[in-house]
């Protein structure tokens, strides 16, 4: 999905115009509990188009710390990840210093920018706006983020600024069986130094296409029969524009991540085992996870420990991503190339995993033993009845379970049955998502 990112000065109201635009159209489905969410980005449907919408001002990766909020900041990280930037003004307010800063930014951002005014609540306060027309902002939308005044203009000036959608595949045209790949993390973890090591392997054929997205570059690398798509690689080294500051370089990747998400199946999360697995790890998986990606996480410079420290760290890395025990964690180092082909194999295993459909059949022998090994347990004075279960779905898997009463099936007996079906049938790193439906 594009992303379309809210940048403003503190005050203007970015999180109120946030909430409206989300409104009730929040499209984010979480099925596996214990996930972290954010209230700052947050995926809209408006007038038949879909984007992520980010409030680039509250989303700061690591600090609360209000001196870092700064607009720079945030025009740093939107320019560099965004694909359409809401500049938030302030109607009641002579412009500022700050504000002359920020739109000399953004008017090199080279990147579509809409420019409105919040707190304009009445006609008369949109008939005040001389001073900031002054600004030099063409096309400036006054509008009330807490009155709802104008925001229907507001959406479709956003939704007629979002790149085109990609194309619809060809009917009959044969699809594409390469494993789409996005690889996510912190500054430094060694995204760059991976796609490099995958790149020189003398047995990968590698190939460089367009992506979807404006200026993303996806590699193609085939290895024996597989072969891999590795989402916007160019992005991966892509680094913040105008600044260095480290907040900045930590906000474009959550931003890259979440774009490169949207078309992978699996996720290899890449963590840095010197340094330790951090809270933004989490926070990264933690995305992958709320869009049913298959994941795996990659513990790399494993060559800066030795096995005492690198089983710490692995350790460590467990603790802190205990929202997601099934997910592998390989060892690795992309400076050696240690375990980089077991990263590889890994990759096709759970993409493998991820695409599955099990028999019928097979699953209701095997849901049938799950049932006498442990029927569900009495509530109410009665059990519920389990009657079979199909799989709906495929990448990810999405199974149906019909049931006599399903709002009484406790949720202990729900994870016991996602994780009979995760171990019998092999679904490591993949969400297994189990839906219960009435039958009387
Ligand atoms: P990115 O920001 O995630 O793309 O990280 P880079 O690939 O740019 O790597 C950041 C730094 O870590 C560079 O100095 C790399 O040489 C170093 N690095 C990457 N992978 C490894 C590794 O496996 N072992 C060691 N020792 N250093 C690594």
């Amino acid at each position: 999905l594009p992303i379309v990112a809210i940048v403003g000065r503190p005050n203007v109201g970015k999180s109120t115009l946030f909430n409206r635009l989300v409104g009730k159209k929040t499209a984010i489905v979480h099925d596996e509990p214990g996930v972290t969410r954010d209230r700052h980005y947050s995926d809209v449907t408006s007038r038949g188009r879909r984007y992520t919408l980010v409030d680039t001002g509250g989303f700061d990766p690591e600090s609360d710390d209000p001196m870092r909020q700064g607009i720079k900041r945030q025009i740093d990280v939107a320019i560099t990840e965004a694909d359409v930037i809401v500049c938030v003004l302030d109607a009641s307010q002579p412009p500022t210093p700050a504000d002359h800063a920020e739109l000399d930014l953004l008017r090199r951002a080279g990147k579509p920018v809409i420019y409105c005014a919040n707190k304009a609540d009445s006609q008369r306060a949109e008939l005040e706006l001389s001073d900031l027309y002054r600004l030099g902002a063409r096309d400036l939308i006054p509008f009330s983020a807490l009155h709802g005044r104008r925001i229907d203009e507001l959406e479709a000036a956003i939704t007629a600024a979002l790149p085109p959608p990609p194309p619809e595949p060809e009917e009959g045209a044969a699809p594409d069986e390469a494993i789409r790949v996005a690889i996510v993390g912190r500054p430094n973890a060694g995204k760059s130094s991976l796609i490099n090591r995958l790149l020189g392997e003398e047995r990968l054929l590698v190939d460089a296409r367009p992506g979807t997205t404006r200026d993303a570059i996806d590699t193609r690398i085939t290895k024996g029969k597989h072969s891999f798509l590795f989402i916007d690689t160019a992005g991966i080294r892509r680094k913040a524009k105008v600044t260095k500051e480290d907040s900045v370089v930590e906000a474009v990747s959550v931003l890259h991540a979440i774009r490169a998400m949207e078309r992978a199946e699996v996720v290899v999360l890449l963590s840095d085992a010197f340094e330790g697995v951090a809270e933004q790890d989490a926070k990264i998986l933690g995305l992958a996870v709320d869009r049913a990606r298959a994941v795996v996480i990659g513990l790399n410079k494993a060559d800066l420990l030795d096995k005492k420290a690198f089983g710490k760290a692995e350790e460590n890395a467990r603790d802190k991503l205990s929202f997601v025990p099934w997910a592998p964690i390989v060892p690795m180092s992309a400076k050696t190339g240690r375990g980089v082909g077991n990263l590889l194999s890994t990759i096709t295993r759970i993409a493998q995993a991820f695409r599955t459909r099990v028999p019928t059949g097979e699953l209701n022998r095997f849901f049938e033993q799950v049932l006498e090994h442990r029927p569900p347990p009495t509530s109410g004075g009665r059990a519920p009845r389990l009657y079979y279960i199909t799989q709906a779905e495929t990448s990810p898997p999405l199974f149906v379970v019909m049931a006599s009463a399903p709002e009484q099936i406790h949720f202990s007996y729900q994870r016991y049955v996602q994780n009979q079906l995760r171990k019998n049938f092999g679904f490591e790193g993949v969400p297994v998502r189990v839906k219960y439906k009435p039958r009387r």
